[in-house]
C-alpha cells in the first residue's frame, strides 16, 4: 500500500527520556492490526517540516514518512512509538518537537518479520531479545502480548544502551512479569539483563553483546543457555546486528530461514 493511503492520527502523550530520546503515543485508528514486533511508515506534513526553515510553506502539502516499530501490544487502544533525534535528520529533528494534540499520519500496512509467528511450532524452552538503542521497541510490544508468556518457559531481555540516562523505559520492563506474565498459567520466568557501556554502573554488564555472548557472560549472568536450542531476536544498530549474529553462528545458532532456525532480526535505523 503507498503511503497516499495513510491515515491521520493524533498525538495524545510523550515521555522524553534524554536529549536524544522520547517516546510517544498516539489515537489508533479503527480496524488497525498489526502483530507484535512490527513496523509502520509514519508521517509528517513537509509544511511542518519547512516551518522552522527559511523558505516559504509549500502550497500542497506534502508528506514525509519514515518507519518506526510499534511498542505498544497489539491489545493496547493506543500506538506508542520510541524515537530517537537523528543529528540533523529532516524527520526526528522536527518529531521531537512534538505537542500533545499535533497530527501524525499512519500507513496501515504493517511490516517486518521480526514477530514470532516466523518461528515454526513447537517453540523451544527459551527466548533470548536482544536491544539497543530504540531497537528495544518491538520487544516491548512482543512482551505485552500474553502469547510470549505462555509458549516460552524463559524469556531473556537484553538491553544495552550508552549511559544509564539513555535506558529507556526500567519501570515499564520491571513490572512486565507482574503485569503480562501473571495472567497466564505456568508463565515464562523472565531474565532482564540492561547493559550500560559508557558509564561504570554497579550491577550492570558494561560490555557490547558480541562480546558477552563471545565470553558467555549472558549466561552467566541469568543461568539460561545461549545455544542452538534457543529462540534469538535481534534489534537495533546495524553493525550490532551483524557482529552479534556472527557471535551467535561462532556458537552453532543458525539464521532463521522458513520457520526453521535460531536468529531473526531487524536493522531499527
Ligand atoms: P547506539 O550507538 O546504537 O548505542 C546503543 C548501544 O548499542 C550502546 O550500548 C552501544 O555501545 C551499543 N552498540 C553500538 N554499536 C554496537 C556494536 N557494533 N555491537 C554491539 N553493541 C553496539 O546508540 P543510539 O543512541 O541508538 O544511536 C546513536 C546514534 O545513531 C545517534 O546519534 C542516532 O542519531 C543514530 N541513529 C540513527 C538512526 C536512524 O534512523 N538513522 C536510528 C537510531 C540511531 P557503545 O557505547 O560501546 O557504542
Amino acid at each position: 500500500m503507498s503511503d497516499d493511503s495513510a491515515v491521520a492520527i493524533t498525538v495524545l502523550s510523550k515521555t522524553v527520556w534524554s536529549p536524544t530520546l522520547f517516546s510517544f503515543t498516539t489515537t489508533r485508528p479503527e480496524g488497525f492490526r498489526f502483530e507484535a514486533g512490527q513496523f509502520v511508515r509514519l508521517g509528517m506534513a513537509a509544511s511542518e517540516l519547512a516551518a522552522n526553515a527559511d523558505q516559504p510553506k509549500p502550497a500542497i502539502t506534502a508528506r514525509i514518512f519514515r518507519a518506526y516499530s510499534v511498542a505498544s501490544s497489539p491489545y493496547d487502544e493506543v500506538l506508542e512509538f520510541f524515537s530517537v533525534v537523528v543529528p540533523d535528520g529532516a524527520f526526528t529533528s522536527q518529531l521531537q518537537h512534538l505537542q500533545v494534540g499535533d497530527k501524525l499520519y499512519l500507513n496501515p500496512t504493517p511490516f517486518g518479520f521480526l514477530t514470532l509467528s516466523r518461528y515454526q511450532e513447537p517453540v523451544p524452552k527459551t527466548l533470548w531479545l536482544l536491544a539497543t538503542g530504540t531497537g528495544l521497541a518491538p520487544f516491548l510490544s512482543i512482551l505485552q502480548d500474553l502469547y510470549v508468556w505462555e509458549k516460552y518457559q524463559d524469556i531473556v531481555l537484553v538491553y544495552s544502551a550508552r549511559t544509564t540516562q539513555e535506558l529507556a523505559y526500567q519501570e515499564k520492563i520491571n513490572n512486565l512479569a507482574d503485569e503480562f506474565g501473571s495472567l497466564v498459567e505456568n508463565a515464562a520466568c523472565f531474565h532482564y539483563l540492561p547493559i550500560v557501556t559508557r558509564e561504570k554502573v554497579a550491577g550492570c554488564l558494561s560490555e557490547r553483546i558480541p562480546k558477552l555472548i563471545d565470553d558467555d557472560e549472558l549466561t552467566k549472568a541469568t543461568g539460561v543457555a545461549l545455544d542452538d536450542t534457543a529462540h534469538v531476536m535481534l534489534c537495533g544498530n546495524p553493525q550490532m546486528v551483524e557482529d552479534t549474529k556472527e557471535a551467535l553462528k561462532a556458537q552453532g545458532l543458525t539464521m532463521n530461514r522458513r520457520g526453521v532456525g535460531n536468529i531473526a532480526v531487524e536493522n531499527y535505523w
